[in-house]
């Protein structure tokens, strides 16, 4: 239940920052052509795990998260590495969940078993469109038979948990292409168990939002993007699946991220990798961005943060809030909030909670609230009302 009690195990988040190449809409941190510095990396990563004892003690931890990037550019050997210093550094739940995010091209099966033994046990596969026009206005390199192969791959592997990640608000893209890719990944002979569907965000300073601003590509309105959410609402819902967080949705309530659940839970999670966050307890920190600047600062035995930030109480509770309200059936409870912030949620926000509720935005009955539909077409709206003074 949302938020989580202090002192509950952690997620590990470990960053890879290479790419096969930039895509034109990506603003992570993720770099091109720096191949040759993954064997350093994962050196460092592993030498950064293992000084983690060192501050926090052997903590508990629920879940392993390679994020990128593309973290299928790493040699199963190079992730086999990185789970076992998790291993030796951390008290790592028996049954962890351990997810790796990679792209469809050239994921096989040899691979894949690389993987499993490994330790990972969740793929999570950026698929984006099944449109040969969407992938390429996406400048992703795969086709979508790619997908398919590397799911075929995946399960004849082993992996009994997969997700797929669909991009919907793409240039040129009509509502019938975002019904086919929805109708496509559900009727996938091998199938996925998890789909997180998100609605494309311009970031300034991308190619994308450079040919935006010249006219060669003219970006879906916001009412457009509103109805391909809606769509998969409807589809999702129709095929029986579990809308459990606004752009997440699992087969059942087994498939739902547990490492996810535990941001959206308002968890603590360690970083480890460039530019990756760790919030532990009442501190914030981020690791140098730069992979060669977090590899010799590693190497170099010094501290591989780059900031570090006191997450007040008052902030702490607003974003119990803003994460816990996209749980759309778990919300956010009166007695966890208790636990957690040792107040009252009436106390802790006198005036949002009646006003959200009167313009229809959220459910507040005195133990939980949710948005309800209308609130989570509104979300960041609605959330930030939580920033906003008493
Ligand atoms: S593959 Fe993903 S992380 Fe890499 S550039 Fe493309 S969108 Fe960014």
């Amino acid at each position: 239940m949302a938020p989580l009690p202090a002192g509950a195990p952690v997620g590990v988040y470990i960053h890879i920052p290479f790419c096969g190449h930039i895509c034109p809409y990506c603003d992570f941190n993720t770099y091109a052509n720096m191949e040759p510095l993954i064997p350093a990396y994962v050196d460092a990563v592993c030498t950064d795990i293992a000084r983690f004892p060192g501050r926090f003690g052997s903590m508990p931890a629920a879940t392993i998260f390679f994020g990128g990037g593309t973290p299928s550019l790493v040699p199963a050997e190079g992730i086999a590495r990185m789970i076992d210093a998790v291993r030796n550094s951390f008290d790592l739940a028996a049954g962890a969940e351990i997810t790796l995010e990679a792209n469809p091209n050239r994921l096989d099966q040899r691979y894949c078993t690389g993987l499993l033994d490994a330790g990972v046990n969740r793929l999570s596969l950026g698929a984006q469109t099944f449109d040969r026009r969407g992938l390429r206005t996406l400048g992703r390199q795969h086709e979508a038979e790619d997908v398919v192969t590397a799911i075929v791959a995946a399960r004849a592997a082993g992996f009994a948990n997969v997700s797929c990640d669909l991009i919907f608000g793409w240039p040129g893209q009509a509502m019938d292409v975002w019904r086919n890719d929805l109708d496509r990944v559900l009727a996938l002979d091998a199938g996925v168990d998890h789909l997180s569907l998100y609605s494309l965000i311009i970031e300034p300073g991308t190619p994308m939002a450079e040919a935006v601003a010249r006219g060669i590509l003219v970006p879906l309105s916001d009412d457009e993007a509103a109805d391909c959410y809606e769509i998969a609402v409807e589809v999702l819902g129709k095929a029986g699946w579990i809308h459990y967080e606004i752009a997440n949705w699992a087969k059942s309530a087994a498939y739902q991220s547990r490492h996810n659940m535990l941001y959206w839970r308002n968890g603590e999670y360690a970083g480890f990798g460039a530019g990756a966050h760790w919030r532990i307890g009442d501190r914030r920190r981020m690791n140098h961005l730069l992979p060669r600047t977090y590899v010799d600062a590693v190497e170099g035995g010094e501290d591989s943060a780059s900031n570090s930030e006191e997450v007040s109480d008052r902030l702490s509770i607003s974003e119990t809030m803003m994460l816990g309200l996209r749980l759309l059936r778990e919300g956010v409870t009166e007695a966890s909030f208790q636990v957690r912030h040792s107040a009252s949620l009436a106390e802790s926000f006198p005036r949002q909670l009646d006003a959200l509720a009167a313009h229809g935005l959220i459910d507040w009955d005195g133990e939980r609230v949710l948005l309800t539909h209308r609130g989570s077409m509104l979300a960041n709206d609605v959330c930030s009302q939580f920033f906003d003074e008493q």
